[in-house]
């Protein structure tokens, strides 16, 4: 089996670098890992042996690449528990959904290995007697991907595996929390026979590695998921070479429950869509809008499943929710929690620090909640589910749109009519009816307005990483 707990860096094949940065697991502070901290030299060799193995892969067949993606796909699912443990680890997430992130974090492999086959050009009646049209789509170069630690390791997949099936190579920065799966992934990519040089991973200084990404002339695309401060910057920085960008920003995800809504089932997937990674994901609900008929009951509903939550370390059975990533994210909850009640909303559970202390918060449900508060315009990224009361569809759709996100959005309905109006009518990138998780491989993940620019997942994640080459045949 493979020993992929690694320390070092990855780059062109080999691990490298000494432990300067300590990684700490976010449940207890304790110390599991110390990493490199490297920063714009080891990113341009990284870029070099990107871009010295674009070549040699990009000419492979696409059955040839295909196999290798299969393969490392199959390490990935071999390894699960592990993984996961691991992943649980420098996260903090409960171990069954660490484990769910991996097969997550799998799926994309296997899509991709698959799709790698698909990757079709067209042809195009021609206006010329003589000539002839043909369109081609050739993987663009070597990208650079930057990742946050929500996901640490489906971000990655996500974004490397239909780079490598369109033949592409890549340079990747996990994020400074949690580069262990991100370093476990290369080495299983490694074992799967991935040549040297197609994947490298890179920990340390996040400026200087992203600006080296960002100013190199080689890096022909930038994927990145994170927050939208730091996409803009990126755009920014990626203007002065016109890269491609696919960007993954932030979300305020509105979750309606109307009148005609099982109100049983919606409470569910507010569960879900709510406290999954202890709200930490860009799709999780922010703002919870239910009609005025049916608020009352779902809150108290909803209240009680909340009450059931337990709160722990991700790897104690039966635990549903683990620690914030840090305090940082801590203090952001406690400041909006505090600015909510301060202007009227009520606490029907929860709403402070757990008694674990640390980074652990109480799963928190808030009633009379309304739009002057600071978290209807903020991510909140915790365990708080916000309750707004709401009369009319037409309010409601306004409510939602009020936002310059636009990448989530849910709601509960039942009338055909309605749920298309509203499905129609909401400016989001996806739009979950009836449900509270919509991520899959196989569907376009992805946001408009300030949620960011191009798709990931299904057959338009490959679009990033391909060119479009029209050739005109003539003199036929
Ligand atoms: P979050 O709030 O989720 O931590 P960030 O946008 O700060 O979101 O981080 C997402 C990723 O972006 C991380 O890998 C982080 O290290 C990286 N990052 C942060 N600042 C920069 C920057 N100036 N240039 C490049 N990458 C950055």
């Amino acid at each position: 089996m493979t020993e992929f707990h690694k320390e070092q860096c990855f780059i062109n094949g080999e691990w490298l670098g000494k432990g300067q940065t300590p990684i700490t697991n976010p449940a207890n502070d304790v110390q599991i890992a110390l990493v490199p901290n490297m920063g714009a030299d080891e990113t341009k060799k990284a870029i070099a042996a990107a871009k010295a193995a674009f070549g040699p892969w990009s000419k492979l067949l696409a059955k040839e690449r295909s196999a290798i993606l299969r393969k490392w796909y199959e390490l990935i699912v071999a390894n699960a528990d592990e993984l996961g443990a691991l992943l649980t680890k420098e996260q903090g997430k409960p171990l069954a959904e660490a484990k769910g992130e991996i097969m997550y974090a799998a799926s994309f492999v296997e899509f991709y290995a698959e799709e790698a086959k698909r990757i079709y050009g067209e042809t195009i009646p021609s206006p010329y007697p003589d000539g002839r049209i043909v369109v081609i789509r050739q993987p663009i170069g070597v990208i650079a991907a930057i990742t946050p630690w929500n996901f640490p390791a489906a971000m990655i997949t996500r974004k490397v595996a239909p780079a490598f099936a369109a033949g592409c190579t890549a340079v990747v920065k996990p994020a400074p929390d949690t580069p262990l799966t991100a370093f476990a992934l290369a080495a299983l990519a490694q074992e799967a026979g991935l040549p040297d040089g197609v994947l490298n991973v890179i920990s340390g200084d996040a400026q200087a590695i992203g600006g080296a990404m960002c100013e190199s002339p080689d890096v022909r695309a930038m994927t990145f998921t994170g927050s939208t401060a730091v996409g803009k910057i990126l755009i920014k920085q990626c203007a002065d070479t016109v890269k491609q960008m696919g960007l993954e920003l932030g979300g305020n995800a509105p979750f309606i429950v109307f009148d005609d809504a099982d109100v049983d089932a919606a409470v569910q997937g507010a569960m879900v869509s709510k406290f999954r990674n202890a709200g930490q994901t860009c799709v999780c609900a922010n703002r919870i809008f239910v009609q005025s008929g049916v608020y009352e009951e779902f809150s108290k509903k909803l209240t009680i499943e909340v009450e059931k939550m337990k709160v722990g370390f991700g790897d104690e059975d039966g635990v549903t929710q683990g620690p914030l990533i840090n305090d940082a994210a801590v203090a952001k909850v406690e400041r909006l929690v505090g600015d909510a009640v301060g202007k009227g909303a009520s606490v029907t559970t929860g709403g402070k620090l757990h008694e674990l202390g640390g980074r652990f918060y109480e799963p928190t449900v808030l009633t009379n909640v309304t739009k002057n508060m600071d978290m209807t315009t903020n991510e909140i990224f915790g365990p708080v589910a916000p309750l707004y009361k709401f009369e009319t569809e037409d309010e409601v759709v306004e409510l939602a749109n009020a936002t310059e996100f636009g990448l989530a959005s849910y709601f509960y309905a039942r009338d055909l009519g309605r749920v298309w109006r509203v499905a129609e009518a909401l400016d989001y990138g996806m739009v979950c009816i009836n449900s509270g998780i919509l991520s899959t491989e196989v569907a376009p993940f992805g946001g408009v307005k300030e949620s960011g620019i191009g798709r990931e997942g299904s057959r338009h994640g490959i679009e990033e990483f391909t060119e479009t080459k029209y050739m005109l045949m003539s003199g036929i």
